[in-house]
C-alpha cells in the first residue's frame, strides 16, 4: 500500500483556512510542511456525498501531484449493529462516503462500526459483520474499489475492540486495518506504557493478519483523556499529563520495519503530525548511529 511511513492531519488544518486556501490547495500546503497524508473528514455526512464530484476529483489530482496519500473518514452517523432501518440507513451513508472517496482516488474509507446498544455483544457484532459484507458486495457492483477501514474504538459501548476489528478484517473482503492508538490507550485505561506494550499489539496483528497488514496499517494518533468508560477528549502531544507517548510507537515502527500511514487527530493537527514525523526521524537516526 504505502512505501514509507506517512504523516498527515485528520481534516484541514485551521491555519490553511485562515490563509484562505481552497480544498485543492491543501495537498500542496501539506507537502510544503513536509507532510504526505490527509484524511478528508466526511464525518457529518448523510445519505448523499456532500462534496461535488468535480471538487473531489480536483482534490484527488492535487493529492497525486503532491504525493499526498488520501483517506476519507466516513460519517459518524453509522450504526451497523442497530435496528434494521438504522442499519439500512447506515449502509447508504457508507456507500455515499465510499462514492466520494472513490472520486478523490482515496485508498481507504475509515468509519466507526456501531454501538452495542441493548444487544448482546456477540449478536451486535454479527449484525455488523453481515451488514459490512453486504456493503462490500454493493460496492463491488457499483465498481467502488476503495477499501473499508473499520476503526478500533475508544468507548466501552462502541463495537470495535482490537479483536473485533481484526475479525472484520479477516472476514470481510477489501478491508484495510485501521488502528487508533489513542482509542486503544483509552479503552485499556492507559496501560500502553512501554514500547513492549505497543509491540505486543503489532505482534497480535501480525499473528492474525500477517506481516504486510501489520506493517501497512492505517493509524490515528493523538494523546487522549479517558474515564472508566473510555475516550473523553483528544489532546496535543506536548501535554505531559496524557498518553500515549508517540516515541514508544516510533521505536516499534522502526524495529518492525513498519510503514504505516499516521493520521494525527490532536487539536493541532498538522503541527503535531510534523512533531510525530520528527520523532520517527530521530529514532531512525539514533538507530543508524548505533550500527
Ligand atoms: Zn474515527
Amino acid at each position: 500500500m504505502t512505501d514509507r511511513t506517512r504523516f498527515g492531519p485528520a481534516g484541514i488544518p485551521p491555519m490553511f483556512r485562515l490563509m484562505g486556501a481552497d480544498l485543492p490547495d491543501v495537498p500542496r500546503l501539506l507537502r510544503e510542511e513536509g507532510l504526505d497524508a490527509l484524511e478528508y473528514e466526511a464525518v457529518r455526512w448523510g445519505p448523499k456525498p456532500q462534496i461535488s464530484r468535480e471538487l473531489a476529483q480536483k482534490l484527488g489530482a492535487s493529492a497525486k501531484q503532491n504525493d499526498v496519500r488520501l483517506s476519507l473518514h466516513g460519517s459518524y452517523y453509522i450504526n451497523l449493529a442497530g435496528k434494521r432501518d438504522v442499519v439500512e440507513a447506515s449502509k447508504r451513508r457508507l456507500i455515499a462516503s465510499a462514492t466520494a472517496a472513490d472520486w478523490m482516488g482515496a485508498d481507504v474509507m475509515v468509519f466507526h462500526t456501531g454501538f452495542y446498544g441493548r444487544f448482546e455483544k456477540d449478536f451486535a457484532f454479527k449484525t455488523c459483520l453481515e451488514a459490512l459484507k453486504d456493503v462490500t458486495s454493493q460496492m463491488r457492483s457499483l465498481g467502488l474499489k476503495i477499501k473499508l477501514g473499520p476503526e478500533t474504538m475508544g468507548r466501552k459501548f462502541q463495537v470495535g475492540s482490537l479483536d473485533e476489528i481484526l475479525t472484520l478484517n479477516q472476514e470481510v473482503e477489501n478491508t484495510q486495518l485501521v488502528v487508533d492508538w489513542a482509542h486503544l490507550y483509552a479503552i485499556r485505561q492507559g496501560t500502553l506504557k512501554k514500547p513492549e506494550d505497543f509491540r505486543a499489539i503489532a505482534e497480535k496483528v501480525e499473528e492474525r493478519l500477517g506481516t504486510e497488514v501489520m506493517r501497512s496499517m492505517h493509524c490515528h494518533f493523538s494523546k487522549i483523556e479517558f474515564t472508566s468508560l473510555g475516550e473523553k477528549k483528544h489532546h496535543t502531544l506536548d501535554e505531559e499529563t496524557y498518553g500515549p507517548d508517540f516515541l514508544m510507537l516510533a521505536e516499534v515502527i522502526a524495529d518492525l520495519q513498519m510503514h504505516p500511514t499516521m493520521i494525527c487527530e490532536s487539536p493541532i493537527l498538522d503541527v503535531d503530525a510534523r512533531k510525530m514525523k520528527e520523532t520517527l526521524d530521530r529514532v531512525f537516526e539514533s538507530k543508524q548511529a548505533k550500527v
